[in-house]
């Protein structure tokens, strides 16, 4: 499979989530649209009007791309505060926070954009949950950022090895998943229960 110059990093989102996940969303472009998707993303189009704003102690601008060429990461911000010249990633969520950090990774990917392009430390981004309605900090860590360094890794060796990676093995994680009825891991378990 030829590899990608820059991989959008949404998908650590996905990756971070399930191999298998990630591989159907940005090989196969599957999307199941269930109604909470389709809710997010409504609620989302406030958020990707491009645009700055000024604050009373600096500004806010929505829906800044960023890339960065020493991971091959780019993507968006949903948006970017700037107050007292220091840099803070936003991240907008339709759901509630989940059990794992996965939307902290994408986060961070975006802060090493940020860091980047602007060669200034961003220490600190947040997340907001709109069904939760609340915001969450999410201090960008060595370890981290490590992890997001990781995950950039991974998803590159994944789509070089080239093949659907396995079900995980939390299947908790198939429960909450919008892509269940088209992975079809209980039945993928059954068959092969039978064949053994
Ligand atoms: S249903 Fe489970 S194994 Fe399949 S993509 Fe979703 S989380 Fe991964």
């Amino acid at each position: 499979m030829d590899l990608p110059d820059y991989l959008p990093l949404s998908y650590l989102n996905q990756l971070l989530y399930c191999e298998r996940r990630f591989w159907y969303m940005y090989v196969l472009g599957e999307l199941a649209v269930n109604a909470a998707l389709l809710e997010g993303t409504l609620r989302h189009e406030h958020a990707d009007q491009p645009g700055t704003e000024r604050i009373e102690d600096g500004r806010v601008v929505r829906r800044l791309a960023v890339y960065s060429d020493r991971l091959r990461i780019n993507g968006f911000c949903d948006l970017v505060e700037e107050a007292d010249g220091v840099l803070r990633p936003v991240e907008y969520k339709r759901g509630k926070q989940g059990r794992w950090n996965n939307d902290q990774v994408q986060l961070c990917a975006q802060a090493l954009c940020l860091e980047e392009r602007t060669a200034q430390a961003v220490p600190m981004g947040e997340i907001f949950y709109y069904r939760s309605r609340h915001r969450i900090e999410a201090p960008f860590t060595p370890e981290l950022r490590a992890e997001t360094e990781a995950a950039v890794a991974q998803a590159f060796a994944l789509l070089e090895a080239g093949a659907l990676p396995p079900h995980t093995r939390q299947s908790v994680r198939c429960g909450e998943c919008s892509l269940e009825p088209i992975c079809l891991p209980k039945e993928t378990q059954r068959l092969l229960a039978k064949d053994e």
